[in-house]
């Protein structure tokens, strides 16, 4: 742990379990008020310290009546509304607005010892030091709390959605949340990732990886981004959350990809309408 400000809510809370690790995120005011976030998941769920109630785990699922539609009803912030600014998006190639490279995202990540987690939503992988890896964007270095997975894909591109998508989670010291979002198809093995979706616990456990992942070897080489402003993509669907969508996808093996579905499959939110927002298409630096 790193900041904690204002009033924090573990991650035990909304697991219904005790967990050795909490993994707390302040927003800076000027982005989503006083909201404290609890970084599972899609770097949710959880909140304090705003009229926001803190949704459990088990009040919201990806179907039926506790689905996506419905998320509303355990976090008021997940509605739709014609001002809502949400994720995940469509992503249409011929409306993004052009960036420069000196707004693509710097990577400097190294080696680092994972736990892997089964968090009742999704497989996550936290890192020992949440301060080992980072990424700087116009400046700011914002640190690697966690990286999780959905299937199929959240984002979709010009219609398409992904076999699945890797959202890796930072925070800067003032509490700021960028995701990197890299979508997932079918191809070669990553062996990157070979012990982590070997190991995948069962719900509510967690194990210790004992071979170091370089995150850098998750991310497509050379790749432009889509970056807006955006939300997360579960309860409590706080706004205020930077998005850099890589536009190359990168490949995990049949057997990884079923390793990762038949833990989760479905856990994705629909897209959200933009209500306005550009995206600007940012090249590789
Ligand atoms: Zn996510």
């Amino acid at each position: 742990m790193s900041v904690i400000r204002g009033s924090v809510v573990p991650l035990s809370r909304s697991l219904g379990r005790r967990h050795p690790r909490r993994r707390l995120l302040a927003v800076a005011p000027g982005l989503v008020g006083a909201a404290v976030l609890v970084l599972s998941g899609c770097a949710g769920p959880g909140t304090a310290a705003t009229a926001t109630p803190v949704p459990s785990a088990s009040d919201w699922s990806y179907n039926g009546a506790t689905g996506p539609a419905h998320w509303d009803a355990v976090a008021k912030t997940c509605r739709n509304t014609s001002a809502s600014h949400e994720s995940p998006i469509d992503i249409v190639t011929g409306t993004l607005k052009s960036g420069s490279a000196t707004q693509a995202v710097r990577i400097d990540y190294h080696p680092t010892s994972f736990t892997v987690e089964n968090t009742g939503h999704t497989v996550e992988a936290v890192p020992a030091d949440l301060t080992a890896d980072a990424i700087e964007l116009d400046g700011t270095r914002y640190f690697l709390q966690q990286f999780h997975f959905h299937a199929t894909s959240e984002h979709t591109v010009d219609g398409k959605h992904a076999t699945a998508e890797l959202h890796l989670v930072h925070k800067s010291k003032q509490g700021e949340v960028v995701v990197l979002a890299v979508l997932l198809d079918p191809g070669a093995d990553n062996p990157a990732l070979d012990e982590l979706l070997g190991a995948i616990p069962t719900s509510g456990k967690e194990a210790e990886l004992t071979h170091a992942i370089d995150a850098a070897a998750l991310l497509p080489a050379g790749s432009a981004s889509a970056q807006y402003e955006g939300s997360l993509t579960t309860p409590p669907c706080t706004e205020g959350v930077r998005w850099n969508v890589y536009l190359s996808g990168v490949t995990l093996s049949t057997a990884q990809l079923r390793a990762l579905t038949e833990a989760y499959a479905g856990n994705h939110r629909p897209v959200q309408p933009l209500h306005g927002r550009e995206v600007t298409r940012v090249p590789a630096a």
